[in-house]
């Protein structure tokens, strides 16, 4: 479970400027084990920052997040391993030259064995449809083929919670079903997923949940149909 309590941000806190805005302003959402949120709302309205927060890659003074139980800001290792995570710019991500290295960090870093290392490099790879591009280098790729890296190293993980921020960008269509029926699979196998996008075609059949946000705040949270139709009668819009 991911637990998200009076959570408050603003990324210049620390320079003094008491003034700046809230990017996130009292946020709380519980995420539970085994749902498919879909994590929506317009361009600024913090939706990065908030699954930042996830791993700890974000922390904030004000408000606090829990995965598993477990504070993020009290053992970091234990949320990353929890919580995989790709970011809408993949190149933000990577670690390693060529692609098999860069998908086998995260098993590498479990301590797998070679062999489960490999596999699940393999089966990552095909799920993005990215196997026999092993041994190619990430920087030579185009943007939607490193963006389908950056997800095969999150399926690689094999985490309890699965965070893909905009992964859509740049595929092509049947690499977007590929990944739709990876996240169809795996979230029939009881991990949860949070997709933050403003593409959402098709994924609102798979989604239990949709929640919008809007100025750092939750403005919508329930079922996808609920909340599509009362995005009607507000000033909110979700460009899809
Ligand atoms: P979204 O994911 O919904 O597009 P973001 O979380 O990326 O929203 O951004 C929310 C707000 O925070 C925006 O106003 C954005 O300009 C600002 N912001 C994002 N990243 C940074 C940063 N590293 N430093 C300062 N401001 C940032």
């Amino acid at each position: 479970m991911i637990e998200i309590n009076n959570l408050t941000f603003r990324y210049e806190r620390r320079s003094g400027d008491s003034g700046e805005r809230s990017v996130l302003d009292d946020v709380s959402l519980t995420i539970d084990d085994g749902s498919f949120v879909v994590l929506a709302g317009p361009n600024g309205s913090g939706k990065t920052t908030l699954v930042r927060h996830f791993n700890g890659l974000l922390d904030s003074d004000e408000g606090w997040i829990a995965v598993n139980g477990q504070r993020v800001g009290e053992d970091v290792v234990a949320a990353r391993t929890a919580v995989a995570m790709t970011f809408q710019d993949p190149r933000d991500g990577f670690v390693a030259a060529t692609v098999a290295e860069d998908v086998a960090f995260g098993p590498v870093n479990l301590g797998l064995e070679r062999e489960q290392i490999d596999q699940r490099v393999q089966e990552a790879l095909v799920a993005v449809q990215m196997d026999g591009f092993e041994q190619k280098r990430i920087d030579r790729l185009s943007g939607g083929e490193q963006a389908r890296v950056a997800i095969a190293g999150a399926l690689a993980m094999r985490p309890d919670h699965l965070v893909l921020d905009e992964p859509f960008v740049g595929l092509d269509e049947p690499a977007r079903q590929s990944v739709l029926e990876r996240l169809r699979a795996l979230s029939a196998e009881g991990m949860s997923i949070i997709v933050v996008t403003h593409d959402l075609r098709e994924l609102l059949d798979l989604a239990d949940r949709l929640v919008v946000m809007s100025e750092g705040q939750i403005v919508l949270d329930g079922s996808p149909e609920t909340v599509l139709d009362r995005l009607s009668e507000r000033e909110v819009s979700v460009p899809c």
